[in-house]
């Protein structure tokens, strides 16, 4: 059995650790061990579909060092117009060259891939090589980091979890470009191709997109969605300048929003009205926000899709014949089913962030997974003890419900005011390209009164908009 030493050993070499890694290597003098079961850094995004894009703009996702992306606008499809947003093969690239030209560069990071993390016992970790299975000791100076807190599902690793008749075609989104051309053999079969999507995330949303833009009918598919959901509008989460009447005068709303609202479903009404939010069906109320974001061209396209099932979710596909919890639909025998219904976002319970000889990254501004890998990566390096770091960190939980977007944004605000007490601080985010809107507020030039008045509104209307928070947290009576 070998022994290794380090003083940072980060578990997970996805989006998380690796925001972690660049920020500590930056704000430290640390040597840092990366460990990951899989073979290239990156996370799920080394098992995601072909078509997969960020549904931020790249601007400010992946690490603080290296931009992603060259900060172009989109010149045609869906997201015409805005930011571009990286596809998957771009943000593997990029995870790579993070990994080859600045973390292995800099002499102080160590990578262990396809290496099982095992456990951890005073200040020793074991972990077991997946090729020959040898045990590693690795003596961790400082402290264990745990960057698996938030590990996505995705459906090319995991399995239906309904029944699946003998004959029943059925592909994840992965599979799908392959199974769809296969279904073109002959023109009859072609046109007879029909497509049932089973699943209501943000995956579920690509694939109808994908469908769409690529020549399937609306009425050859059907949907099926066991709960609708809000969705961020992406006009609204652009960086630049020229959005800034669309980012800020946005948040302005949304606050203002949140502070007139009289319950949670009036709040999510409102944030629709201005523009805010919004939803695939207009007619449905919808019950689920996990912070997808999409183009209103793209949610224009998904419209046209009006087989929507609505039972619950799926318990078994026969050759003819689709069972959901609430009822059964016929179905053509020719169809390809397409899973998507593993939860891509199922975070562990929230704890503390800084605990002995252990960091667990976590969101500290929602939605913002790689900005908030790097604050705590920064917090660890910066301030002295554990208490003042979890001061500055408290743990946004990621909604569950529709009154969870309450509170992941109430936590966020807090945080932020801490945030603006420290000077140090502040001015590191100033600096940070993940940051989303903090570049675009800090370079408002002093003469621009619009702007600026347009910021004064905001302060005002997020403290209404915290005043009126517990109001929307209360249980419905
Ligand atoms: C399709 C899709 C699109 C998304 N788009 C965006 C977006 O635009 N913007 C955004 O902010 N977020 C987006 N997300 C959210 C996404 O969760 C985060 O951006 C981020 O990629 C999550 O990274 P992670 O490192 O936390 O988790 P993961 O990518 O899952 O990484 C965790 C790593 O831990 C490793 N691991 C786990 N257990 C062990 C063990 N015992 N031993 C060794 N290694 C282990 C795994 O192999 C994995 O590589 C998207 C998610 C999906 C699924």
């Amino acid at each position: 059995m070998a022994s290794l030493d380090t003083d940072y050993l980060i578990v997970g070499a996805g989006a998380t650790g690796l925001a972690f890694a660049d920020t500590l290597l930056a704000d430290s003098d640390a040597h840092i061990t990366l460990v990951d079961r899989r073979d290239q850094p990156g996370g799920h995004w080394n098992g995601a579909y072909p078509f997969v894009r960020l549904h931020q703009p790249s601007a400010f996702y992946g690490v603080n060092s290296l931009p992603l992306g060259t900060g172009r606008k989109d010149t045609s499809g869906h997201n015409a117009g805005l930011y571009e947003l990286a596809s998957g093969t771009e943000v593997m690239a990029y995870f790579q060259q993070v990994m080859s030209q600045r973390l292995l560069a800099s002499g102080r990071v160590r990578f262990l891939n396809l290496t099982e993390f095992m456990g951890f016992e005073s200040g020793t970790a074991t972990t077991r090589a997946g090729l020959n299975g040898a045990q590693h000791h690795i003596t961790v100076r400082q402290k264990l980091v745990d960057a698996r807190h938030f590990s996505p599902n995705i459906p090319a690793t995991h399995p239906p979890q309904f029944k699946v008749g003998a004959g029943v075609r059925w592909v994840t989104p992965t599979g799908l470009a392959s199974a769809a051309l296969a279904s073109r053999a002959s023109p009859e079969a072609a046109h007879a191709a029909r497509y049932c999507i089973l699943g209501a995330g943000k995956t579920a949303m690509d694939v109808g997109v994908w469908l769409l833009e690529s020549g399937v009918a609306p009425d050859s598919i059907h949907w099926v969605v066991p709960r609708d959901s809000w969705l961020i509008n992406r006009r609204t989460t652009q960086p630049g300048m020229a959005f800034f009447e669309d980012a800020i005068g946005g948040q302005v709303k949304a606050m203002q929003a949140m502070a007139e609202a009289t319950n949670v479903d009036d709040l999510f009404e409102r944030l629709e009205a201005a523009g805010q939010m919004l939803r695939i069906d207009r007619n449905t109320r919808p019950t689920m926000f996990h912070y997808a974001t999409m183009s209103e061209g793209e949610v224009a396209l998904l419209r046209r899709i009006q087989q929507v099932i609505r039972l619950g979710r799926v318990t078994a596909i026969e050759p003819e014949l689709l069972v959901l919890q609430q009822g059964r639909v016929a179905m053509h025998p020719d169809t390809l089913y397409i899973h998507c219904t593993a939860s891509a976002v199922r975070p562990r319970a929230s704890e503390p962030i800084f605990q002995p000889g252990k960091v667990v990254p976590q969101l500290v501004r929602a939605p913002l997974v790689t900005f908030s890998a790097a604050v705590c990566a920064h917090v660890e390096a910066t301030y002295p003890d554990d208490a003042s770091k979890n001061h500055l960190c408290t743990p946004v939980p990621f909604p569950k419900g529709l009154a969870g977007y309450v509170r992941s944004t109430q936590v966020s605000m807090l945080n932020q005011v801490r945030w603006n007490q420290d000077k140090a601080l502040r001015s590191w985010m100033r600096d940070s390209r993940l940051d989303g809107f903090g570049q675009l507020t800090a370079s408002v030039p002093p003469t621009d009164t619009d702007k600026l008045a347009l910021l004064a509104a905001l302060r005002e209307q997020a403290a209404a908009a915290m005043a009126n928070a517990p109001k929307l947290l209360e249980p419905t009576p």
